[in-house]
């Protein structure tokens, strides 16, 4: 069957070379190397992007810092007039955004609406800055006379690199929150899907952000070095994969700033005898394969507790096999493809590498073909048995649709793999028993826990994100943490004579 062209006109109307933002304008990149971006499903190149040098990066810093002082001192409540409009505009291209989410990272267009909601709710919980950005005071609180208070002041500019898999959202995790705290702004999209960010820029600048205050900077490496490194950028917010999240960290903190960095994962999902399997499986499969498994809080390992382990992994693998593949688009989808064909052949490469080493596919997602789309890079849902604590699939992040099916006696010792594995993004328990799910929620060492649910996702008014080396910082991306971060404390002491 021919390869379907399927790119619908606002993906087409920025097809072609990508231009950065930079002072309230687009402006061409002063790249010499460029990227295609591609249709997951289809292949087809939709856009160039720029690796942006050291250079744009600085030119996006300077438009920051020139805007700075006038914006800081825009009135909060000001300041969150230009996120309720913007928030209008993005309910106005709700579909637009998604179906772009959809079409240049290979979700399904449910899944894309749900990212872009997230994205709009992060907007709309800074919109409230008046309120969050309060400090706070005490009269007498030095001596009889003398007043204290706390006053939460922005910083300058910040700056923002993003992972592939959440195009829309993640970036929302902070900016909102920095710019509404007074700070500006340098965006760095992740360089696989940059569209929809392109998209959500041409609606900031119709929301009226004075020039400079929110810019935007392809690229990858070099560009991600030149944030680091730059002198006038304070703080840095990422998301991505552990190796380069530590990298960021450490780089960045070695000039001074103050850095967040959310990394990788490897999240299980432990299922004790008492959970009722018809109620949770369907859960559990929206866990473990919805966005491709692609993830940070995917469920990737699943453990039956004692007598859950057979009819679990019965009834989970018959669930996975019916799942279909296919364009995001068509809403029949259930699963699309992965972000790429590179990201394809790492993930047929771990399904290879658990069976050398010992695991079983009870669903071998190796080989799928999608009628019309052969050119996607599709991976069917794959479920490995057997797996063992000592195996490559039991130990590293795949971000697939990949189950990896773990025995265990008792929740002890599942609670000891979650708490022995370098990662800590998220776990999951399903149980009805109260005592089992409040002991693993005090004791499994994961940021995100959840009870009865695969995706235990932070609300944007809640912090987002994990522990050991899923997370590198103290203050974690959204609601109050996200205040804290981009604004620095200052004490006064007023004593009048
Ligand atoms: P990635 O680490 O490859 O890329 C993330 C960002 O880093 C991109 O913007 C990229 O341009 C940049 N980058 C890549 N290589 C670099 C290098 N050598 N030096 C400097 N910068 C570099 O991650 P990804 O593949 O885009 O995203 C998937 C990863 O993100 C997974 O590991 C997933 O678990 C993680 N993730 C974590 C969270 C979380 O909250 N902890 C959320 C979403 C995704």
């Amino acid at each position: 069957m021919a390869q379907k062209t399927t790119l619908l006109p606002e993906v087409k109307k920025h097809y072609g070379d990508l231009k950065n933002f930079i002072g309230g304008a687009w402006v061409e990149s002063s790249a010499s190397e460029w990227l295609d971006d591609t249709n997951p499903a289809t292949g087809e190149v939709i856009a160039r992007v720029p690796l942006s040098p050291r250079a744009d990066v600085d030119a996006a810093v300077r438009a920051g810092l020139d805007a700075w002082e006038e914006w800081r001192e825009t009135p909060p409540l000001s300041r969150a007039r230009y996120f309720f409009t913007l928030r209008d505009l993005m309910e106005q291209h709700f579909e637009e955004l998604a179906r772009i989410v959809s079409q240049d990272h290979g979700k399904i267009i449910d899944e894309a609406r749900g990212e872009v909601r997230r994205a709009i709710e992060n907007v709309e919980v800074a919109a409230g800055i008046p309120s969050l950005m309060m400090g706070y005071n005490l009269e007498d609180g030095a001596a009889a006379g003398i007043d204290e208070e706390v006053l939460y002041q922005p910083l300058g500019v910040f700056a923002g690199i993003s992972p592939f898999n959440f195009p829309a959202m993640v970036q929302s995790w902070f900016w909102p929150y920095a710019v509404a705290t007074g700070n500006c702004w340098v965006a760095k999209p992740s360089e696989q899907d940059p569209l929809v960010q392109v998209r959500l820029f041409e609606l900031i600048e119709m929301a009226g952000f004075p020039p400079g205050v929110v810019s935007m900077v392809h690229g990858a490496k070099e560009a991600v070095e030149a944030v680091c490194d730059h002198p006038d950028i304070r703080g840095v917010s990422f998301v991505g994969s552990t190796q380069i999240a530590k990298l960021v960290y450490a780089r960045a903190a070695s000039h001074g700033k103050r850095v967040q960095c959310g990394g990788g994962a490897k999240n299980l999902l432990v299922v004790l005898p008492d959970a009722k399997l018809d109620t949770i499986v369907p859960n559990m499969i929206s866990s473990v394969y919805g966005t491709a498994g692609e993830r940070c809080l995917a469920g990737s390992v699943i453990v039956g507790i004692g007598e859950a382990q057979g009819p679990l992994k019965a009834k989970f693998t018959a669930h996975a096999s019916k799942l279909k593949l296919g364009y995001g688009l068509d809403e029949s989808t259930q699963m699309g493809p992965v972000i790429s064909r590179k990201h394809q052949e790492r993930v047929l490469g771990y399904i290879d590498k658990g069976e050398d080493e010992g695991a079983k596919p009870l669903l071998d997602g190796r080989g799928v073909k999608v009628p019309g789309y052969e050119h996607g890079y599709f991976v069917g849902p794959t479920v490995l048995d057997g797996v063992t604590p000592d195996m490559t699939v039991a130990k590293e992040e795949i971000f697939g649709p990949v189950a990896s099916v773990f025995e265990m006696d008792d929740l002890d010792e599942a609670i000891a793999w979650i708490n022995r594995s370098p990662y800590g993004n998220a776990a999951s328990i399903y149980t009805s028993s109260g005592k089992a799910a409040r002991d693993f929620r005090y004791r499994a060492r994961a940021g995100s826990i959840g009870i009865n649910l695969g995706i235990a996702a932070a609300m944007a008014y809640f912090p987002f994100g994990g522990m050991k080396n899923s997370f590198f910082g103290d203050l974690h991306p959204q609601g109050r943490d996200a205040i804290r971060f981009f604004t620095e404390s200052k004490v006064v002491i007023t004593r009048w004579v």
